[in-house]
């Protein structure tokens, strides 16, 4: 049986949501391969930040009412919960649609919290991870992603998901601790989808986001719907049905070298109608660093990356960038300027990701800018 079923799906109408559902999982196995009678389920959509459903920055509501009714169906006790990184729960949880999904269908709606330590998954590099103790108690977790572009990771799929159970502002920690190199990033989120092993993914990629992802990229219908039992699995497979590279993927780049995927597999996405084809996602190019062995990490950062600068213009204000810079190499002054010590920044567009006004532009490195005019 293939880990990944794929479906099209052309909007977010209950009916069709329903049956496109139902038909990815009866692919899998059938609700009872996923839902028990009496199981606590972990429902996991991405709810970044307090933005409404047509923004394409959190997971529809209806994709994850559907996949609730499902749980129920069964008899099974799910919950909605995540931990947005910066914005207020309550907020995040109204304006996405979850808050609403939750009290018509008569479930807990809740914020991850508590960290607890991650039993590391074989072969885990990072040994001393924190989850939410709810992801850990959960008897079972349906990982429910969007499918958005990602400036630091290329794109945010179902296993980037699931750092949202590192709770809260202990996300920009570990984005200071693992540095530069995005490969390493990868390692930390293969090392918790692994440590928590979702039963189910379903991406939802009926709309999602290309361009500047995950906050303030475009919004793109790409009417598709996927599940699977193995969210790395999908990733691969959606990465190449958006006709993005696997080897700039990050994560394709850390599973590599850990022999969880071999160069050469094929990551076809099965199941779609003859003649579905979904044309080439634009993708942020922020950084080229993997050209360099890591000990030149301090030139390639200067040359092969891309700095955040503040566009004035657009600024509002918040601060909200200068408190999720993990870093602190982000200070407003007086004036409204925002000052960034490069030296310290460390490249994880935290900031331009929580601009809630696309206020943070990205001048490419030198060395990045000519290889884009040969790459043309
Ligand atoms: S300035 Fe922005 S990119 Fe640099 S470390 Fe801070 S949040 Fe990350
Ligand atoms: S988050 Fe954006 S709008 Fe807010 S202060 Fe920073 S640059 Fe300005």
């Amino acid at each position: 049986m293939e880990k990944s079923a794929f479906i099209q799906c052309g909007g977010y109408g209950r009916q069709g949501l329903k049956a496109a559902l139902r038909s990815l999982v009866e692919g899998l196995g059938g609700s009872s391969r996923f839902f028990s009678r009496g199981d606590s389920v972990l429902i996991k959509p991405n709810m970044l930040s307090a933005s409404a459903p047509d923004e394409c920055i959190t997971t529809h509501p209806e994709v994850v009412r559907a996949v609730v009714l499902m749980a129920l169906e069964a008899g099974a006790r799910p919950f909605i919960a995540d931990s947005p990184g910066l914005d207020r729960f309550s907020d995040v949880a109204r304006r996405t649609g979850m808050e609403a999904v939750a009290r018509e269908l008569n479930i807990p709606c809740v914020e991850l919290d508590d960290p607890t330590p991650l039993p590391p998954a074989e072969g885990a590099v990072f040994k001393k991870v924190e989850v939410s103790r709810l992801a850990l108690s959960a008897d079972r977790i349906i990982n429910i992603p969007k499918l958005k572009t990602h400036a630091q990771m290329m794109l945010t799929l179902g296993v980037k998901n699931l750092f949202g159970t590192v709770v809260s502002q202990r996300k920009a920690q570990w984005h200071y601790n693992v540095g530069l190199r995005r490969e390493s990033f990868a390692d930390l989120h293969l090392d918790i989808a692994r440590g928590l092993a979702p039963c189910l993914t379903v991406l939802d990629g009926i709309t999602g986001m290309e361009g500047r992802g995950p906050s303030n990229g475009r919004p793109r219908a790409f009417g598709l719907l996927a599940a699977s039992t193995d969210p790395l699995d999908l990733d691969f497979r959606v990465c190449s049905l958006l006709g993005a590279p696997l080897a700039d993927f990050p994560l394709y780049q850390a599973a590599l070298a850990r022999g969880l995927a071999h160069e050469g597999m094929d990551w076809s996405a099965h199941g779609l109608p003859e003649g579905f084809a979904i044309d080439p996602v634009e993708l942020p190019e922020l950084d080229a660093l993997h050209l360099l062995p890591p000990f030149l990490d301090g030139l390639g950062k200067r040359f092969l990356t891309s700095r955040p600068v503040q566009d004035r213009e657009k600024c509002v204000g918040c601060g909200k960038c200068v408190r999720i810079c993990p870093a602190g190499a982000m200070r407003m002054e007086d004036d409204g300027r925002i000052r960034i010590d490069y030296g310290r920044c460390i490249r994880c567009y935290c900031c331009q990701e929580v601009c809630p006004a696309d206020a943070i532009q990205f001048s490419k490195g030198l060395l990045l800018r000519t290889l884009e005019l040969l790459r043309r």
